[in-house]
């Protein structure tokens, strides 16, 4: 008897390993196994050992039997900080090490086993856009998965153009509020401070910006490029991108689609946490006694790293708003030491909750939770949108800059506060925030979580267009 076709499709996921990229092609991985498909997904040791510490993932994970980890190493010592500003050290690792050994493991078909069909598609990081190659090479069509928003891939794509037309480097003489002109769609709203913060290098050689460069322009050659996204949400975007990829997946936010098609499967959960730092639950209860819409809601995700004068800005701005905030302050995420100044101990204690990893889409959905301090991170932007919470955005590195741009110009959901770190500014923003501009944000994220859920429910724009890329990957052979 014919084996049913999905048995025969088998997909690696290989995600850049860091947090926010292994949440969502973890979600990703799920999906696909869902719907009959076998996947393996390849951590790095470093992130496969925190899951395994943190998360009860080989449980959680029994529920797909055709879902298979395997592992590779990324070339960094263990003590290795892997924080934002550090990130072109793991570019550079994974360039020596792991993408020859990769090269080996495909070679040696290491992920065709005896209840695994030989791979049929390979879905990586779009950053790791090496895998074309290696994907040509052996036959098998690869599908990058950009994890940042897609007007962020937009600009990046733009940025020969930016060069170019005489808009980028970033010199002395640039006054960072002009609009820039080359970033077609986006002429009424960018910014040179809202490009990516790669673009900020004054040298045109700069490791990582070439690299974004190099990677987004490969991304033509791919067999398909998806972006978690939604197209009501990152429609002018996503009008040029489609004009240059032919095939183009936006099948966002995934963690709404989970969610919404595991609903519609007795017998299936979400699973739990793919974190690597402990949930600290103790915030919820915490949360469960505070007044509704009442709290700030502060993160700024896995690779940020404040300076002791920010934490301190950030500290005076929370305690001096009057407002009750919670606080992830995930280990050596400050970079020199600090104490709690004596004036604040009060306020800390009476208003304040700190903790070094939370739960944060559960801490989202809240109902004590009137606001969202964020580095504007792509998963934490979409978790927010989802729940309807408003956000003031204090953008970090990478995507970030342009997310933050959006949510405050575009899609008045938040406030931008890119390029300052004043106390002042950040108590004004969080009682405008939960407070005096509540009702005018109300409106604009109760729109937009309508959005996301539509689209990621049944006909829905991104419930299609998974349906689209399950169907073509059906349809791979090797
Ligand atoms: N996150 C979490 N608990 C925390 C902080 C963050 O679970 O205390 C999750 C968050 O829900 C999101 C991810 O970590 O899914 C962070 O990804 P994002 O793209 O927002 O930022 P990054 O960490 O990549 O800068």
């Amino acid at each position: 008897m014919d084996q049913p076709t999905s048995c025969l499709s088998h997909v690696l996921i290989f995600p850049f390993p860091v947090q926010g990229h292994v949440n969502c092609m973890l979600k990703l991985a799920q999906l696909l196994c869902r719907e009959g498909l076998h996947v393996t997904f390849l951590n790095s040791d470093f992130i496969h050992r925190r899951l395994l510490s943190y998360t009860d993932i080989h449980l959680s994970y029994k529920q797909y039997p055709n879902l298979y980890f395997e592992t590779i190493p990324d070339g960094l010592s263990d003590d290795h900080p892997r924080t934002g500003d550090r990130v072109v050290d793991l570019f550079n690792s994974i360039d020596t090490i792991t993408k020859p050994l990769l090269m080996e493991m495909l070679i040696a078909r290491r992920f065709s086993t005896l209840d695994r069909p030989p791979l049929t598609c390979i879905i990586t990081d779009g950053i790791m856009c090496f895998t074309i190659d290696i994907g040509r090479e052996l036959n098998i069509p690869t599908i990058l998965f950009r994890t940042i928003s897609a007007s962020c891939f937009w600009a990046f794509f733009c940025l020969p153009r930016l060069i170019e037309g005489g808009e980028l480097p970033i010199t002395g003489q640039s006054d960072m509020d002009t609009l820039l002109t080359n970033v077609a769609g986006m002429e009424s709203f960018l910014r040179l401070r809202d490009l990516p913060s790669f673009c900020r290098a004054s040298d045109l050689t700069d490791r990582g910006l070439q690299l974004v460069i190099s990677a987004t322009q490969h991304t033509k050659s791919a067999h398909g490029l998806i972006l978690n996204t939604f197209e009501e949400l990152e429609g002018p975007a996503l009008a040029q991108i489609t004009k240059n990829i032919s095939k183009l997946y936006t099948i966002g936010p995934l963690h709404v689609q989970l969610k919404a098609r595991v609903a519609t499967n007795i017998g299936l959960t979400c699973t739990s946490s793919s974190s690597l730092w402990e949930e600290d639950r103790s915030c919820i209860d915490w949360l469960d006694q505070q007044p509704f819409k009442s709290v700030i809601y502060v993160s700024f995700g896995s690779m940020t790293v404040l300076t002791r004068d920010q934490f301190m800005e950030f500290l005076h701005g929370l305690v001096n708003s009057g407002k009750p905030f919670l606080w992830v302050v995930r280990p050596k995420s400050v970079a020199e030491d600090y104490q709690i100044p004596e004036e604040l101990l009060e306020g800390t204690r009476q208003r304040g909750y700190i903790v070094e990893w939370a739960p944060q889409e559960e801490v989202l959905g809240h109902p004590a939770i009137g606001g969202f301090l964020t580095h504007s991170g792509w998963n934490s932007t979409l978790e927010s949108i989802y729940e309807g919470v408003p956000m003031i955005c204090w953008p970090f590195y990478a995507d970030q800059q342009v997310n933050s741009r959006l949510a405050g110009e575009v899609w008045k959901i938040g406030l931008d506060m890119k390029d300052t770190c004043d106390r002042v500014i950040i108590e004004k923003m969080v009682k405008d925030l939960i407070e005096t501009r509540k009702d005018e944000f109300a409106k604009s994220t109760r729109l937009m979580a309508k959005l996301a859920r539509k689209s990621a429910s049944e006909n829905g724009s991104s419930y299609c267009n998974l349906d689209r890329l399950i169907k073509d990957i059906k349809l791979m052979r090797n």
